[in-house]
């Protein structure tokens, strides 16, 4: 069956430093104290090689925030599948709202990207989800289906390999958090369509982490929604006692 996951996503912020001495300290108070489920710390790049030798990678998986949509070769300033992973990191995330918006990240390129990572075995965190506009006029199943054209490509087993990340954009930096039933909803709604594209057995086993403001306050109610398996964290995920407040939701 999937698993329950809180990954967190540091995005552009702690400089190597603060990185390492952020990773340490969440080591050591997830070994103190085991989580109930999978956790991931998804760092800027250059922390990678140093943050994952520092931490119990029996506890907490290491992952990246983007990837090239190219191997390797005239492409400035961009860092490839292959080298995230030759820095011992499993994780990726893909699709981040703040990528598709700011960077130009289309489905097509995304859906390059998805290759590159699993090419890498590195495991896929695929973000999709609506702008405040779109859920105004209702449009969130729609948005989504359409973003998840970047996935649907894969063969089931490749399928198989991603976790994916409902993240409501409005929802996301903002305080405003999707309600329970809101985020129940859409999950099941992206369940079925994985259900309708690779069969319910794919479906039951992909892991849908909910993003948007999730903080230890709220966390435990989303989590005990049937169809969501945890979530992607970003500013809360920048301090230990509210990392771990949420990861202690499964407790
Ligand atoms: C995110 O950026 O993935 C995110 C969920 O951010 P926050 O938790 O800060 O809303």
């Amino acid at each position: 069956m999937r698993k329950n996951i809180v990954a967190g996503n540091w995005k552009m912020n702690k400089n190597l430093q603060e990185g390492i001495a952020l990773a340490k300290e969440l080591n050591e108070a997830l070994t103190a104290d085991k989580p109930n489920c999978d956790v991931v710390i998804c760092t800027p790049f250059i922390h990678l090689a140093s943050v994952t030798p520092i931490v119990d990678s029996a506890i907490i998986g290491v992952g990246a925030e983007n990837c090239a949509d190219k191997v390797s070769g005239a492409y400035t300033g961009e860092v490839s599948a292959e080298m995230v992973a030759s820095t011992g990191a499993q994780y990726v995330i893909l699709g981040h709202s703040e990528r598709r918006s700011y960077y130009g990240e289309t489905v097509e390129i995304l859906e390059e990207k998805v290759k590159l990572a699993l090419a890498n075995n590195l495991t896929p965190i695929f973000c999709i989800g609506e702008v405040l506009e779109e859920r105004k006029a209702e449009k969130q199943n729609e948005v989504v289906a359409a973003q998840l054209a970047s996935v649907f490509t894969l063969s089931a087993e490749d399928f198989g390999k991603i976790i994916l990340a409902y993240e409501p954009v409005w929802a996301i930096g903002t305080g405003l958090t999707a309600t329970p039933e809101q985020a129940q909803d859409i999950h099941a709604y992206i369940r079925s369509l994985i259900a309708e594209k690779y069969g319910q057995e794919v479906a039951d086993n992909c892991s849908i982490l909910y993003g948007g403001s999730c903080k230890p306050s709220n966390a435990k109610e989303l989590f005990a929604k049937p169809d969501v398996d945890g979530g992607l964290i970003g500013g809360a995920a920048l301090k230990v006692a509210d990392f771990k407040g949420i990861i202690d939701a499964f407790k």
